[in-house]
């Protein structure tokens, strides 16, 4: 589809406006295997406590008919967190129980904004599950609780945080 920016959607966001320019013009120039994957569309609320997410919610993913597995790490957990006095917040991973394909990520705390564009990039790579929980994060880090999610959704709960 070869439109771009606010006009096209209730998604007003710049970076969105951008990728859709650089599809349009992509196709414009015949380069069609550069498709346009709206699912893949991080947003941030810049607010005291940065609120981030990409892809499906778990209630989205399930009406799309998803078995769901979800791994929720809280930064109360997380020593660099702690190390910085912003241990409020969690990072909440959904994939599809069956495939471990990750559908989307929600993350609300310390640098949310910058810790999406990993998970938009694995999901964008197709990169399972299974393939993150193995993978390996620096201690001390934030990230870390995006891989502790990981293993959360293939081993079951590894924090002591309280599930909703
Ligand atoms: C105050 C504010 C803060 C924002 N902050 C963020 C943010 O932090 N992050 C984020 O992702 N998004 C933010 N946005 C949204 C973001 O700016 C828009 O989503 C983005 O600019 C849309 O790009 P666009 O190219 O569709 O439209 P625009 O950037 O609005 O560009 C449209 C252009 O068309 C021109 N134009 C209009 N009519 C005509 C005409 N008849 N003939 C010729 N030219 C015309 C206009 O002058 C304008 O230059 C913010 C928006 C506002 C208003």
């Amino acid at each position: 589809m070869n439109t771009a920016g606010d006009i096209t959607s209730p998604l007003m966001l710049a970076h969105k406006s951008m990728y859709e320019g650089k599809v349009a013009v992509s196709h414009m120039l015949g380069e069609r295997e550069n498709v346009r994957n709206d699912k893949l569309m991080p947003k941030i609320i810049y607010s005291a406590y940065e609120v981030a997410s990409v892809g499906l919610t778990e209630d989205q993913a399930e009406d799309e008919g998803y078995d769901c597995a979800v791994g929720v790490v809280s930064f109360m957990s997380n020593p660099k967190a702690m190390d910085d006095g912003e241990d409020e917040g969690f990072v909440r991973l959904v994939a599809d129980r069956r495939t471990g394909n990750i559908l989307g990520c929600h993350i609300v705390g310390p640098h949310a904004g910058e810790l999406i564009h990993q998970v938009v990039h694995l999901m964008k790579a197709n990169i399972r599950t299974d393939f993150l929980a193995s993978s390996t994060f620096s201690h001390p880090s934030l990230s870390e609780s995006i891989v502790q999610c990981a293993m959360e959704v293939h081993y079951g709960p590894i924090g002591w945080v309280k599930r909703g």
